[in-house]
């Protein structure tokens, strides 16, 4: 008894005494599957936010987040020129070690003078930076997917297989993800679907279902399932019987992706997290984060089963700043859990839903409705705010918390009754957590930047090559890869087309597709060539140079 009580004074001594070791492990062991998940716009506040409305609202001791024991560090999402973050650049940092500007999907940044927080390099500026899904793709052979809640082309997915200077260019992008030929494709966005879009899917052997939750369910292979033309809807207004939920949705992911031997590459966005904090609606945020958690508990159970998956977790920003405790919450140290909880056992629609449906009730029947959903009688004045709002609509979730419209009066009503708070309608430059699930137990510890994270993916891919050698292989600029040649662009309907020509040979290259062609044949190209509307300048695979010689 003597030896085991020393052996554990000794062992104690040894843990209180070991030097933390942050940063990104030096060796890590390859796993085969990678799994990145992303909650859009959670400020590390939401977990305890989360977390007590979960113990509340299921009277349980059992109220952890699936996410809690995995929590390792956090993640400075830093832009190249900027401290808070726009969610394309963010996820572009995590998905190309490349820090970049507003409004940037995968790319070089351009410099901004004095104001640049990271190197940049104005030679490379707008040219493409290759991302880990695509080295996981080409170098590995691996099957690679992305699930969201959002429109498939939104900022988070689209940073992950697509490169534009401007995220609003949708159907771009939707062609350059499409070209991909991603084995997965869920979430939102059926109107990016076009013609063109079925006959690439066609061409890469991907079944396309758009709103058919039965075929979604019966899938086996590559897919792309697409539900609602614009975003999916939040979770908690969300028809079983239309719509899978994120967790199916990564459950489903992992099901067709784990058949491929090589292994797979999976992007999760938990997307509406960010819509219901710009908004500042406790309900919707908290609601869309713990529908999140448990997606990312799927993804953990696959990945303790299978032995060989590392689960990465991070938010891309923190948004609104919400608190458990507003300005109002007067003698809080004496107050229990009702006073912050009991009236949202009664919210049963998300402020956007509920936005809506009061433009379509009748005035005499609104105080009646609300109380319906909410469970809360209205205050004359409130009745007012709610009447002078139906005349101000904002459809920009970024905005909503900007102004007095219908909306921003519906969450600030919700609000009051919970006293969680919230500071800006706006994203956040908080450190963002880290969770990290790796079967050797190699995770990334205290505070590391977005660059030192993309390191790590690609160590626990094993690549053997780096990110920027693969952008300068598969992104090369047109003019040095075709230099001496005659060039010149054609417009089309959805994208312009790059005509070389030079020693009796005709090369032609559309923008965003993975296709050329050589006299009238097809030739193949590895990813997707990339046109730049910013400095006129068309990307391609610098093979692409040898056909005309
Ligand atoms: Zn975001």
């Amino acid at each position: 008894m003597k030896f085991i009580a020393a052996a554990i004074i000794v062992s104690m001594a040894v843990a209180c005494t070991s030097v933390p070791k942050p940063g990104v492990p030096e060796k890590v062991k390859p796993t085969k599957n990678l799994i990145v998940m992303v909650p859009d716009g959670t400020s590390t506040s939401l977990l305890a936010v989360a977390r007590w409305y979960q113990r509340y609202m299921t009277d349980s001791l059992e109220w952890k987040l699936n996410l809690d024991p995995w929590l390792c560090g956090f993640v400075q999402s830093r832009l190249s020129d900027a401290i808070i973050p726009d969610s394309a650049p963010a996820m572009s940092g995590y998905m190309t070690g490349v820090p970049s500007r507003a409004g940037n999907i995968s790319i070089y940044p351009l410099p901004h003078e004095g104001q640049d927080v990271v190197p940049t390099d104005p030679d490379r500026a707008y040219q493409p930076a290759a991302t880990v899904l695509e080295a996981a793709q080409i170098l590995k052979n691996k099957a690679v997917g992305v699930a969201v809640t959002c429109y498939f082309p939104h900022a988070t997915p689209a940073a992950t297989a697509a490169h534009t200077a401007s995220r609003g260019r949708y159907q771009d992008i939707a062609y350059q993800m499409a070209s991909h030929g991603l084995d997965v494709i869920f979430g939102g966005g059926s109107r990016y679907i076009n013609d063109e879009i079925r006959g690439i899917a066609a061409q890469e052997g991907v079944t396309v279902a758009i709103d058919d939750l039965d075929a979604f369910r019966s899938a086996e292979g590559k897919t792309w399932a697409i539900f609602n033309s614009s975003n999916m809807d939040f979770e908690m207004d969300r028809d079983p019987k239309d719509e899978p939920s994120l967790s199916e949705m990564t459950e489903k992911a992992i099901e067709i992706l784990s058949k491929d031997k090589n292994g797979f590459f999976l992007m999760v966005e938990g997307s509406k997290v960010d819509s219901g904090a710009h908004s500042k609606d406790p309900i919707e945020t908290i609601t869309e984060f713990l529908e999140f958690d448990k997606a990312f508990g799927k993804a953990l159970e696959f990945a303790k089963k299978n032995g060989n998956t590392t689960v990465v977790v991070l938010p891309d920003h923190g948004n609104s700043g919400i608190t458990l405790g507003d300005a109002n919450y007067r003698g809080y140290s004496s107050k229990g859990p009702d006073s912050m909880f009991v009236n949202m056992k009664n919210y049963k629609m998300s402020s956007s839903k509920l936005t809506s449906l009061m433009r379509d009730t009748e005035d005499s029947e609104m105080v009646e409705v609300f109380k319906k959903w909410t469970g809360i009688d209205l205050k004359p004045a409130e009745v007012t705010l709610l009447r002078r709002g139906l005349g101000r609509i904002e459809d920009d979730y970024m905005k909503v918390s900007g102004s007095v419209n219908l909306q921003s009066v519906i969450c600030q009503i919700l609000a009051s009754r919970t006293h969680i708070g919230f500071t800006s309608g706006n994203h956040t430059g908080e450190d963002v957590f880290l969770a990290v699930y790796n079967p050797n137990d190699q995770r990334p510890e205290g505070i590391i930047t977005n660059t030192e994270l993309t390191e790590y993916m690609c160590r626990v891919l094993n690549f053997g090559k780096s990110l920027q050698d693969l952008s300068d292989q598969y992104f090369a600029p047109a003019k040095k890869v075709f230099e001496g040649f005659e060039m010149s662009t054609e417009d089309g309907e959805n994208y312009k087309t790059l005509v070389v020509k030079g020693n009796g040979h005709t090369l032609r290259v559309p923008a965003f597709l993975s296709e050329a062609d050589l006299d009238g044949k097809p030739v193949a190209v590895t990813l997707p060539t990339v046109y730049q509307k910013e400095n006129d300048s068309f990307y391609v695979d610098s093979a692409l140079g040898a056909l005309l010689k």
